[in-house]
């Protein structure tokens, strides 16, 4: 058994077992400019943007849902000026190490697509910057497995690997904007985005996150959100050693590469792990397979889409010294959340694992029970964890 959560979890940002005073209410998108003008280097762009010292440090959500996702500038910087080539939405790293590139990922219609067409519009400049800032950097500690990233977390880079985790999240549902709800050309349709009706007010949170390190924002660490590491088994029967799975509506996103999974919800400050770690994280004591890691996103999900009072979120600028910086604001002490609704759960389990899984299993009824949110693969009817060491 060992140590409950040595072995394969770590959590951060619980912010509410220990920083409740911190905790704030509805996600708003509010920019505020402070301090007298010097003058300078500042300009407020019609959209509300925010252009300093030569870059625009603040993306409005007008900016961001009108050209930022219309694909005219790059995703990035969102320059009018910017000359956009492409950049990979799964990074190219990844592609490479798991021999991805002619693979495909399933998006969120259900259909596939190759990773190595899974590009999105991004200027030379951002290019260099992102592999500068996160991939290089990220990778080179995932080389080095679960333990290695789990120290650089707890030694202060977890902001840098949340705010990446952000990116890739963004960065697949902005690519969701330029591809057709219907492969089938006859069928009159929109992009997925569109025709999901995807809510870029949501989403505007993960983006500015996304871009915090390109503008140099410091950032309040309870505006993060939950951020989970767990330990994956390692299976040589496995097809690949690379899952995502995201949650739309819930601004959840889980990465597995090799032994190493990640799952994070944005913009929730923190209630999410607080929760679950009050439920059962504790009880995960050895590596997760496939099916255990799915169901954990959709548990962290679940969570988010149950919180009743989600924490504001604020972008703001300093004209004097020239700095943004992305904070959470308190509403309640605590977080709250609704009753939890079993058919939530089910919902987004069989979203993430019946397709997968139903040739897998010998559970009688498997389809129903798991749209009920009747099913585990990480508790026994005991509640015991499931522990496949
Ligand atoms: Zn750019």
């Amino acid at each position: 058994m060992g140590q409950p959560d040595a072995a394969c979890y770590a959590s951060f940002w619980g912010g509410f077992a220990t920083l409740p005073q911190n905790y704030a209410p509805h996600a708003a998108q509010v920019t505020q400019a402070l301090g007298t003008e010097r003058g300078e280097a500042v300009m407020f762009l019609d959209d509300g943007s925010i252009y300093l010292n030569g870059k625009i440090v603040f993306v409005s959500l007008q900016r961001f849902r009108h050209k930022v996702c219309s694909g005219k500038v790059c995703f990035l910087c969102a320059d009018e000026n910017s000359e956009p080539t492409k950049e990979h939405v799964i990074p190219d790293w990844i592609l490479r190490k798991y021999s991805l590139y002619n693979q495909s990922v399933t998006l969120t219609n259900g259909t596939r697509y190759k990773y190595k067409d899974y590009v999105v519009p991004c200027c030379w400049n951002c290019n260099q910057f992102l592999s500068k800032n996160f991939e290089k950097p990220i990778s080179e500690v995932f080389e080095k497995g679960f333990e290695e990233l789990k120290s650089y977390l707890i030694s202060g880079e977890a902001t840098r690997v949340f705010c990446w985790l952000a990116l890739i999240f963004i960065k697949m549902h902005y690519k969701d904007n330029f591809l057709r709800m219907e492969r089938d050309k006859r069928i009159v349709c929109g992009s997925i985005a569109n025709d999901l009706e995807y809510d870029w007010g949501e989403m505007h949170h993960a983006y500015c996150l996304a871009r915090s390190f390109f503008c140099d924002a410091s950032i309040d660490y309870k505006a993060l959100g939950s951020l989970g590491i767990f330990r994956i088994k390692l299976d040589s029967k496995e097809r690949e050693q690379f899952d995502v799975g995201d949650i739309t509506f819930s601004n959840t996103f889980g990465i597995r590469i090799g032994e190493v999974g990640l799952i994070a919800c944005f913009g929730d400050g923190g209630a999410v792990l607080y929760k679950l770690n009050q439920l059962f994280l504790q009880k995960l004591h050895g590596p997760l397979n496939f099916p255990q890691f799915r169901e954990l996103i959709a548990q962290f999900a679940c969570c988010n889409l149950h919180l009743k009072n989600p924490p504001r979120l604020s972008t703001l600028t300093d004209k004097i010294l020239g700095t943004v910086s992305i904070v959470c604001t308190k509403r309640d002490p605590e977080p709250i959340f609704y009753e939890f609704k079993p058919e939530i759960l089910g919902s987004l389990m069989t979203t993430l694992l019946y397709s997968l899984m139903k040739n897998n299993v010998n559970i009688p009824d498997f389809e129903m029970r798991l749209k009920q949110g009747e099913v585990s693969f990480l508790f026994g009817n005991d509640g015991n964890f499931l522990n496949n060491e």
